[in-house]
């Protein structure tokens, strides 16, 4: 059983993403209000562990009403504290060793480890977890170099995605029939009183880090195909990167196992605010009633309460073991800094801001 004190704080983070060319001066298409609008970025980062929201210098840049209908509503100048912000210049290895690497050592000396990549689509959560995933390769087999001498190492791997509460092998191990089915019915889910296990979910054993980086493209590669052939965007589904790691000492009998999981949530805008209809709106309220049962269950056990609500959505029943014992966990918010991005990434600030006040 853990206790409060085998418990550690989820740590957040925000990364806010550069402007993309599509969203600057550089397209001269645009009218001269949305150029301006667009290269006004809505959120400043003040300090390493705080930002402000909608700064005051927008008045004078943007009349209000305009890209928003909330905008009229929103206060100037709202702060926000994380663990750390990082700004659009932050480099790729930087977001490696500050937010990824302790949760990877973590893991090495066995306890459960979740990386979450929140944010609205568009915002750079894959572009970050993409990077993380090939950099945490590399560091992995790096370090089990290290330990040569006293541990051994044995590394499994299993990617999976949720998409409509639906389990779908991201590398599965060449079957096609299976592949068909599972992708109309879902693999299901095993919930005993030990850990959750999807059922037939491919492992692979990994010996180096060249095939953590071929598997991860084999899985980026299918998460796209999957998604025209269900007619739906990765940006709607959840997918997760479980590397199990079990380790044993050469020295004394002593044996541990942990997994790290990278998770690539999906898009967090409201279904409300996206225009959606029929499919799209059912999707839209899955993926909000997981990412809300998501923020229960790290509310819940941030507080060390009995009752953590794992039942409320498939995503929190597969993540259980991310929440038990002494586990560690960080999740890192995405935004845009573009006026077009304006609701979602104040959404995404309130949401993150929820999770860091338990
Ligand atoms: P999401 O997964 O949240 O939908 P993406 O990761 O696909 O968003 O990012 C959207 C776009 O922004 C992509 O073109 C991506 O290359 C770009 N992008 C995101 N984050 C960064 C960054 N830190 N540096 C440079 N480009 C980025």
């Amino acid at each position: 059983m853990s206790t409060r004190s085998s418990q550690e704080k989820l740590k957040v983070f925000v990364r806010v993403r550069p402007f993309l060319p599509s969203e600057t001066n550089a397209d001269n298409n645009k009218s001269r209000f949305a150029r301006i609008a667009s290269s006004a970025p809505v959120v400043q980062i003040t300090d390493s562990k705080t930002l402000i929201y909608n700064p005051s210098e927008l008045k004078t840049i943007l009349p209000v009403n305009r890209f928003t209908t909330t905008r009229t509503r929103v206060r100037y100048d709202q702060q926000y504290c994380f663990d750390e912000c990082f700004d659009w210049n932050t480099s790729e290895s930087t977001m490696f060793s500050q937010v990824a690497e302790p949760l990877l050592d973590s893991a090495l000396e066995g306890h459960n480890s979740t990386l979450f990549a929140y944010g609205a689509t568009g915002c750079g959560k894959s572009h970050t977890v993409s990077s993380i995933n090939e950099r945490v390769g590399n560091a992995l087999f790096e370090k089990i170099k290290e330990q040569e001498g006293m541990f051994e190492y044995k590394v499994s791997m299993s990617y999976v995605q949720l998409y409509n509460e639906k389990l779908l092998d991201l590398i599965p191990d060449g079957k096609y029939q299976a592949h068909k089915s599972q992708m109309l019915n879902g693999l299901k889910l095993l919930e005993g009183s030990d850990r959750p296990s999807v059922v037939g979910l491919s492992s692979y054993d990994i010996t180096c880090a060249e095939d953590i980086h071929t598997l991860c493209q084999k899985a980026y590669q299918v998460r796209c195909t999957a998604a025209t052939k269900v007619n739906a965007q990765s940006s709607r589904s959840h997918a997760l990167l479980m590397l199990t790691i079990k380790c044993s000492s050469k020295l004394v009998a002593h044996d541990r196992e942990a997994t790290l999981t990278i998770i690539d949530l999906a898009g967090s805008e409201r279904a409300q605010s996206t225009e959606n209809r029929g499919v799209r709106l059912k999707e839209g309220a899955k993926i909000n009633q997981s990412l809300l049962a998501l923020g229960k269950c790290i509310n819940a056990r941030a507080r060390n309460q009995r009752f953590v609500p794992y039942r409320e959505s498939k995503l929190t029943r597969l993540l259980r073991p991310c929440f038990e014992g002494q586990c560690k966990a960080s999740m890192i918010v995405c935004v845009s800094p573009s006026m077009i991005n304006f609701d979602e990434t104040h959404y995404s600030l309130e949401y993150g801001q929820r999770v860091m006040c338990v």
